[in-house]
């Protein structure tokens, strides 16, 4: 083993694939209003697992929106796995929406609202039972 291989990035990851299929999600369900730029997650810190067996350990969701440097960002797995192209655009989508979220970040960001879009996504259900599968924690309602 060279040195190289055992270096791991800790820094996010950008994608074109991920920006193009942005692109597609913003244009088709957002009349391309989407600001937010997108990115793979550095891989999860020692003790942080994306598994719902073990949860002593601190869930990593398989996608996250952070409000403050306006970008979606999606789990390292996600990218080494066979991850259905539905799957991401369904992450994208929910992200997409908080990204567009107009009212305080603090409040609760998955209300009444919210939850009335994000269930218009086309193939939630497959795309929530995918994630499921694979042992990630899932929003559903
Ligand atoms: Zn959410």
């Amino acid at each position: 083993m060279t040195a190289h291989n055992t270096h791991i990035t800790l820094k996010p990851v950008s994608d074109p694939y991920l920006t193009d299929l942005l692109d597609e999600v913003s244009d088709r369900y957002f009349e391309n209003t989407l600001t937010a730029s997108i990115a793979w997650r550095a891989p999860p810190q020692t003790g942080m697992r994306y598994s719902v067996i073990a949860d002593s350990e601190i869930e990593v969701p398989p996608s996250t929106f952070d409000v403050k440097n306006e970008t979606i960002y999606i789990h390292p797995f996600l990218r080494n796995s066979k991850t259905p192209k539905f799957v991401l655009m369904y992450l994208m989508y929910h992200e997409g929406l908080h990204n567009l979220q107009t009212h305080p970040k603090d409040g609760n960001c998955h209300d009444d609202d919210f939850k009335r879009k994000e269930v218009l996504y086309p193939k939630r259900g497959k795309a929530i039972a995918w994630l499921k599968k694979k042992g990630f924690p899932v929003v559903d309602w």
